[in-house]
């Protein structure tokens, strides 16, 4: 579950999130929308403590993100973020980049490690590129990798950010599925986008976010469907 309050974030005198408020219940799935420069990105990331916020709050299952090395840690264990470039590390194999963060931020054993990597990687469909380098990998398959890196962790919240927009369009769909698998078992997510059939499949919950606020949320088939704003309409007649 995530409750943001009042976030307002500012970079010098320019204001990029100005007093959102968006609560996200546990198993929900909620989709981000909006204009490039909305403000989509530096939400995410304000939710995962990578930005701070100029002000107002977010709570992760109830606890409230402080910007302390030890809070920021203990955050972490519990949110896993994708962004749209992989971001693998190219000398490491898929087992390898599955592994790392687990020795070294969850402190679990090596053997430990690479058994849940394995489990991993078969549960995105890459049981056979286990030894694979990234650069050996489509960019779909090294998505892949990096859901599963991400899901290493035992995140209660899983954030991405346009996982989709950097692959070639015939490998967009394996992704999209696994997080669709992964919105079914029940996890938590919030995920940027502009896949439409996805947010129509998939959230519970969309938020059309422009200009640092919030125009329009709702189910999708209210905010893509009905949507009230005339700025919201504009916006989706452009991406339509
Ligand atoms: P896109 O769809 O293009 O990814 P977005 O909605 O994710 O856009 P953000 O990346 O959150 O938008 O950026 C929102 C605004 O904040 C933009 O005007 C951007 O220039 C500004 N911004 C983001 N990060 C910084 C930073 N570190 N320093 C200064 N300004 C920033
Ligand atoms: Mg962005």
């Amino acid at each position: 579950r995530v409750s943001i309050q009042g976030a307002v974030k500012k970079f010098g005198d320019t204001t990029v999130l100005d007093g959102i408020d968006l609560q996200v219940k546990a198993g929900e799935v909620a989709v981000l929308i909006g204009p490039s420069g909305a403000g989509k990105s530096t939400l995410l990331r304000c939710i995962n403590g990578l930005e701070r916020l100029t002000a107002g709050s977010v709570d992760i299952d109830g606890v409230r993100l402080e910007y302390r090395e030890s809070s920021l840690n203990r955050m972490r264990e519990h949110v896993g973020m994708v962004f749209q470039s992989f971001n693998l590390f190219p000398h490491l194999t898929a087992l390898e980049n599955i592994t790392m963060a687990q020795i070294s931020v969850s402190k679990r054993s090596k053997v430990e490690a690479r058994d849940r990597a394995a489990t991993l990687l078969a549960r995105v469909g890459l049981a056979d590129k286990a030894g694979s380098y990234p650069s050996a990998l489509s960019g779909g398959q090294q998505q892949r990798v990096a859901i599963a890196r991400a899901l290493a962790m035992t995140p209660k919240l899983m954030l991405f950010d346009e996982p989709t927009s950097a692959l070639d369009p015939e490998l967009v769909g394996e992704v999209l599925q696994v997080m669709r698998e992964l919105a079914d078992e029940g996890m938590t997510m919030v995920v940027v986008t502009h896949e439409m059939r996805f947010a129509r499949q998939v959230a519970d919950h969309v938020v059309l976010l422009a200009d640092g606020g919030i125009v329009e949320e709702g189910p999708p088939e209210k905010v893509l469907d009905a949507p009230e704003s005339a700025r919201a309409r504009t916006f989706l007649n452009q991406i339509a």
